[in-house]
């Protein structure tokens, strides 16, 4: 460990930590076949006991550490005592090594406030998990069908699925850890899966290459599963050359920084601060933009309300032309906040 290294380094370092355990945790759920969904608004608004111990895990083993944080969680749960086995008490060290940027090198604890999704893209990880159960019925002695549609379709959704904690200071979106717990699934049975990619503004993003969409192609990302017309009609005004539909917040920005969308366009109130604190401060870190659909940046305070209510506009470049081509009657459709 180097010196002393300052408050906000050791929060990411936990952070780093901490969502690796929450990933196991989301895999370990996954393979168990008992998801125990719960719907939360509705249909398109689940709950699974994965996002249940993943966020108990993190926000418990960060409070250990860190008692005065603000934590801020997706998933409204019963104050209970946390099992000592869903304690992390480990730091990464790559992280400590590393020096604070001068502008955060002498932030409090208290000043912080963490923005925590447990498991992002919750519905793809429910249909996932519903292909794998097909595939195994199929499998059964007598029933022989082709599985290997249903088994690409589950690990394809599965890829959609994130872990996501985001730092805050001032507002601002400082710091984000994003952990894919499935990320390499298509090496196979014996293949280490799952990786996390970290950034900090003003230090860098780790656990990635950065790349862009080669040449200037439009290759706009968006819901698979929260559509509706406003969306489809802002999606369409873009004008892009291809579009995307998978799930999950965090594994759109990870599209966009390793080049496979140019924007991630998303004209609905659906995103809430967890969803969009982490990736925001790994891509402003590379360069990139994330704001409303009028341009207007979101604030990350403790006390600010939850709804992305003017939709998610994130680029890596170009976002001038993308925030120029959203249709008047989409900005009608959302409120700014
Ligand atoms: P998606 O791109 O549909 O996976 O959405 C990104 C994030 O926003 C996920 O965490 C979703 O659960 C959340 N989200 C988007 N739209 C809605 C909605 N209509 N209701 C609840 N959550 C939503
Ligand atoms: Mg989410
Ligand atoms: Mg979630």
């Amino acid at each position: 460990m180097s010196g002393n290294p300052a408050m906000v380094m050791r929060v990411v370092a936990s952070a780093y930590t901490v969502a690796e355990k929450a990933g196991a945790i989301v895999r370990k759920v996954l393979h168990s076949g008992e998801l125990g969904i719960v719907e939360k608004t509705g249909a398109n608004d689940l709950q699974t006991l994965a996002d249940r111990l993943a966020q108990q895990s993190i926000c418990a083993s960060l409070s250990r550490h860190f008692p005065k944080l603000t934590i801020i969680g997706e998933e409204e749960l019963p104050a209970q005592e946390v099992p000592e086995d869903l304690i992390e008490k480990g730091q990464a060290e790559e992280i400590l090594q590393k020096g604070c940027p001068e502008e955060f090198k002498t932030l409090k604890e208290e000043e912080l406030v963490v923005w925590v999704d447990p498991l992002d893209g919750t519905k793809e990880y429910t249909e996932a998990s519903r292909c794998l159960q097909l595939q195994a019925v199929a499998q059964l002695p007598h029933k022989g069908s082709d599985t290997s549609q249903t088994h690409s379709t589950a690990l394809w959704l599965l890829d959609n699925v994130t872990v996501l904690i985001g730092i805050a200071y001032g507002g601002r979106a400082i710091a984000g850890v994003i952990n894919q717990p499935f990320y390499n699934y298509q090496h196979g049975a014996g293949a280490a899966l799952g990786r996390t990619i970290w950034g900090m503004l003003g230090l860098g993003a780790f656990g990635f290459q950065l790349q862009e969409v080669p040449g200037d192609r439009r290759i706009v990302t968006t819901t698979r599963s929260h559509s509706n017309k406003v969306v489809t009609d802002c999606v369409s005004a873009m004008e892009p050359h291809d579009v995307i539909r998978v799930g999950g917040a965090g594994n759109k920005i990870i599209q966009l920084v390793e080049g496979k969308a140019s924007a991630y366009v998303f004209a609905s109130p659906g995103c809430k601060k967890w969803d969009t604190c982490a990736p925001e401060a790994i891509l402003h870190t590379v360069g990139g933009k994330l704001t409303d659909m009028y341009g207007n940046p979101y604030s990350y305070d403790a006390d600010v309300k939850h709804m992305n209510s003017a939709g998610v506009l994130a680029t890596l470049h170009n976002h001038e032309y993308y925030v120029s081509r959203v249709p008047q009657s989409v900005l009608q459709a959302l409120r700014s906040d």
